[in-house]
């Protein structure tokens, strides 16, 4: 049995999965998406620049070593007490972590003598999370330096209370292990179970799965078994709805809600409202047909404009703004506005801001708060003007918010447009449309700028895009008439 640091970052995402790599079948497994690999690549980079900012440091790069070949190194230059250790290998008991540097320090003394190994890491993202206002460290970075440290510990007799990584732009974050110490101990203890298969565990679908290669595995599981993480909206929470009782989507379809709000059986944060909502969604999922609940309005007699962008948060970068215009039954060409380059994003959006500027009154459909979010981004980024901005926001329609949510029910676990349009019949003329494809064909587009093949891709997907969302808005006026 082998545990690493890597089991440990997954569990803080999903215990299955530190089950499923150890113990399923790498058949069944899909192939690790264009995505994927990029932000491997990514975090390759940022260690490559990270290191070249070392200057003359004595660094001893281990990277080409396998763990076989690399823990006996690894030990034996900390033992010389080389200065910095880059892909060293930690080993101990069942343990293996590989962490970025393993740096000399000498304020504490350890087994090696007058000084001690610290392991960083160096991140493609920030280590600090902000949320409303308050912040918190990322609990699956965190759960990496601690497995590095409990392994160090053994080996040098020695730990420190303060983990620290180095994040994306090359700046040391610091955390109080203490505060993970808890959770890292439980997380540690299943995934001693589970990496050997002493304990299984079962598939619950959510936004963690989007990137994970078992994801087909998982979905024809939930599908087979009636699972009710296969409903939009419940995710983890399907552990506590079976040990309730409600084992399956046929289960939850049949149930009398109010009996699961009181003693004995009542779900800990579930109320009656999230469970009425399952209810109906399971009967939904059974009938295999949307429920159309009446009394929505849509905005009448104004042009509409479907509008969607393509960004890349992992560089915060904002590279296309596509525009599909709707004048009753006349329909303009689509129109984008690229930054055919990074350095390019302020004067697209300015000449985005300039064509908002042109607009007489409209409407703005759009399938989620990202435009009006990353707009808004801008505007700041680059003193944009507000009253252009405001007027957007006025004029703009969530179709996902306003219509969606409020107002229907469907018959798959997420309610994206991806799913949504497909249901009413659209189809993307890409063979692999999604939004984190589209920043791997950028990313193709920026390795040889000359290739119009990546961009024309990218304009393309938005563009449908645009349309799937006049069809999910068509579906909506005729289930009105
Ligand atoms: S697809 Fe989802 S449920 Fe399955 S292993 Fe991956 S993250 Fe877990």
């Amino acid at each position: 049995m082998k545990i690493t640091a890597l089991d440990l970052y997954n569990f803080t995402k999903c215990q299955h999965r530190v089950y499923l790599d150890s113990n399923g079948d790498p058949k069944e497994k899909g192939e690790v998406s264009p995505f994927v690999k990029l932000l491997w690549e990514r975090g390759l980079q940022t260690e490559r620049e990270y290191l070249q900012t070392l200057g003359n440091i004595q660094l001893f790069d281990l990277g080409d070593l396998s763990i076989e070949k690399g823990a006996p190194k690894t030990l034996r230059l900390m033992h010389e007490g080389v200065p910095l250790i880059y892909q060293g290998v930690l080993k101990s008991d069942v343990y293996v972590g590989r962490p970025d540097l393993l740096m000399k320090r000498f304020d504490h003394s350890s087994l090696f003598g007058k000084f001690y190994y610290e392991p960083i890491d160096i991140k493609a993202g920030l280590g600090w999370k902000e949320q409303g206002n308050s912040r918190r460290f990322k609990g699956h970075y965190a759960f990496q330096m601690l497995f590095y440290w409990m392994v160090l510990e053994q080996i040098q007799g020695m730990s420190l209370e303060i983990g620290r990584i180095i994040n994306v732009n090359g700046n040391i974050e610091e955390f109080l292990m203490e505060e993970f110490r808890a959770l890292f101990a439980t997380g540690l203890k299943e995934v001693k179970r589970l990496v050997p298969g002493l304990k299984t565990s079962e598939p619950a679908l959510g936004s963690e799965c989007n990137l994970c290669g078992w994801y087909a595995h998982c979905q024809r599981w939930v599908n087979k078994h009636g699972d009710p993480s296969g409903l939009f909206y419940v995710g983890k929470r399907k552990f506590q709805m079976k040990e309730a009782g409600l084992r399956t989507i046929s289960d939850i379809a049949g149930m009398n809600v109010k009996e699961f709000t009181l003693p004995p059986k009542k779900i800990h944060g579930i109320g009656e409202k999230s469970l009425q909502a399952m209810k109906i969604r399971a009967k939904v999922m059974l009938g295999g047909e949307p429920d159309i609940r009446g009394g929505y309005t849509l905005p009448m007699g104004k042009s509409e404009i479907y509008f969607d962008i393509e960004d890349d948060p992992t560089r915060n970068l904002t590279y296309l703004f596509g525009v599909l215009v709707k004048d009753g039954d006349t329909e303009s060409p689509f129109r984008y506005f690229v930054a055919r380059h990074p350095d390019d994003e302020e004067k697209t959006a300015r000449a985005f801001w300039a064509f908002l500027y042109s607009i007489g009154e409209a409407v703005y459909y759009v399938y989620s708060h990202k435009e009006r979010t990353t707009l808004r981004k801008l505007m700041e980024r680059y003193q944009l003007d507000q009253d252009v901005f405001d007027r957007y926001v006025a004029s703009e329609y969530d179709l996902y918010a306003k219509l969606i949510l409020p107002y229907s029910d469907w018959p798959t676990h997420s309610y994206g447009i991806k799913n949504i349009a497909h249901i009413v019949g659209f189809r993307w003329r890409d063979v692999d449309p999604s939004g984190v494809n589209s920043i791997s064909w950028y990313s193709k587009h920026l390795e040889d700028p000359e290739d119009e093949s990546w961009l024309q891709r990218i304009v393309l997907y938005n563009e449908d895009d645009c349309r799937a969302m006049v069809a999910v808005k068509e579906f909506f006026e005729h289930r009105q008439s």
